[in-house]
């Protein structure tokens, strides 16, 4: 079985039976195209290299691997390292992606290029690689998340992008993936669609995993140097899914290395208030792809709720619910609350300020490391910092 896992999605983008490619006939094409130019640049040593470059001497990688003394000793029991993503430019794991993207609609020929964000992160990203690279940006918003994240629609606009805020349902990430799908298929002839997640249709969830892979394959590297032996246990929060996926991807086929991911409990698991798919949630087909995801009983999408914008989404990316099916990854939650508490331990512990969808990995850290001898070992993916929900977090904690 280890084996098998690192080799999937199969040609048309299934892992198990979850993925695939859900998208009106005039994606198709392009989209196979997308995942055709994508094989060639893969296993191209020139693209490659000039990833490789931008993310040492543009993102600032490799990102350090760092030992959480204080907090380790608070909790009493495992080692925690961090993986430091929050230290790149940008303040989050996002731009990885952004990165490998943007060289790929350059190749492309694209000049135009389009993006969905929640929490604003992954807007930034991508409005910072068009600056980059001289391109044209269009970012989707949801009216309420720029609301909640204007520090970032500020970023994205000072950097020559265009936010248009989408009103429509519930005003948020879902929302803004249908707006920015709707501009795709208008578009497509010139127009790349940077997607921000390990979501959508084949070949995203691939493509946008392999971007992220880094993370794990420095983590590893770095863990076996400090420690000389592989941790015990992973631990990355799930929104689509990229930042969990890119950690835990290099250790997939490591049988002894435990991985957990921690989705968004909001105020507790009851339905519209929380946005963990795998609690309550069901089988379905939602913005390209088949995948595990909240909806009522006749199949309507649920409202969902988190107290971070970046996890407030109804389905989880393929691979996630493949890595689930087989027992491979385990996934809980943590709720609004015990994200807080998460935050304020690291922030006066660390003196590091997470982002709130981080601080859903610090959060389920709290609870496991006291239980764990002081000999084991673990890894918290520190997707991003916490310089945007300063106001949110002062509200509830000063
Ligand atoms: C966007 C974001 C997430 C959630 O997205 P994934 O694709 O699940 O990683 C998590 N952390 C931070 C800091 C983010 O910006």
């Amino acid at each position: 079985m280890l084996e098998l896992l690192t080799t999937v999605p199969d040609a048309t983008g299934h892992f198990g039976e979850f993925g695939g490619m859900f998208v009106p006939e005039t994606l198709m094409t392009p989209l196979q195209d997308l995942a055709i130019a994508y094989e060639k640049a893969k296993n191209d040593p020139a693209f490659q290299a000039e990833l490789d470059d931008l993310l040492h001497n543009y993102a600032g990688r490799p990102t350090p691997l760092y030992f959480a003394e204080r907090w380790s000793g608070l909790l009493g029991g495992a080692k925690i390292y961090l993986k430091r993503e929050d230290l790149l430019h940008t303040g989050a794991h996002k731009i990885n992606n952004a990165l490998g993207q943007i060289l790929l609609a350059k190749r492309l020929g694209k000049t135009r290029i389009i993006a969905e964000t929640g929490a604003g992160q992954h807007g930034v990203a991508t409005a910072t690689v068009c600056a980059r690279f001289g391109m044209e940006c269009i970012i989707y918003m949801g009216a309420v998340d720029m609301e909640r994240q204007s520090l970032n629609v500020a970023r994205m606009r000072l950097m020559g992008a265009k936010v248009v805020p989408v009103t429509a349902g519930q005003a948020t990430l879902k929302e803004a993936v249908n707006e920015a799908m709707r501009d795709w298929v208008a578009s497509v002839e010139y127009t790349h669609y940077i997607l921000g997640s390990a979501l959508g249709s084949h070949p995203f969830p691939m493509m946008v995993r392999d971007f992220h892979r880094v993370t794990g394959v420095e983590a590893r590297a770095q863990i076996l140097e400090k420690e000389g032996r592989l941790p015990d246990l992973l631990v990355a929060c799930v929104g689509g899914g990229s930042n969990a996926i890119g950690l835990f991807h290099p250790f997939l086929r490591d049988a002894d290395v435990r991985m957990v991911g921690v989705e968004a409990g909001g105020d507790g698991i009851v339905p519209e208030r929380h946005a963990a798919r795998f609690q309550g949630g069901k089988l379905g087909v939602l913005q390209g792809t088949k995948t595990w995801l909240l909806a009522n009983a006749d199949g309507q999408i649920e409202l969902t709720h988190s107290i971070s914008a970046g996890l407030d989404y109804a389905a989880i990316g393929p691979e996630h619910a493949y890595l689930q099916s087989i027992g491979r990854v385990e996934y809980t939650y943590a709720t609004d609350t015990e994200v807080l508490a998460g935050f304020k331990t690291l922030a006066t512990t660390e003196g590091i300020l997470p982002a709130l969808e981080t601080a859903h990995a610090i959060a389920y850290v709290q609870k496991i490391a006291p239980l764990l001898p002081t000999s084991s070992l673990i890894i918290v993916n520190l997707s991003g910092r916490g310089d945007k929900d300063v106001e949110q977090a002062s509200k509830y904690l000063l």
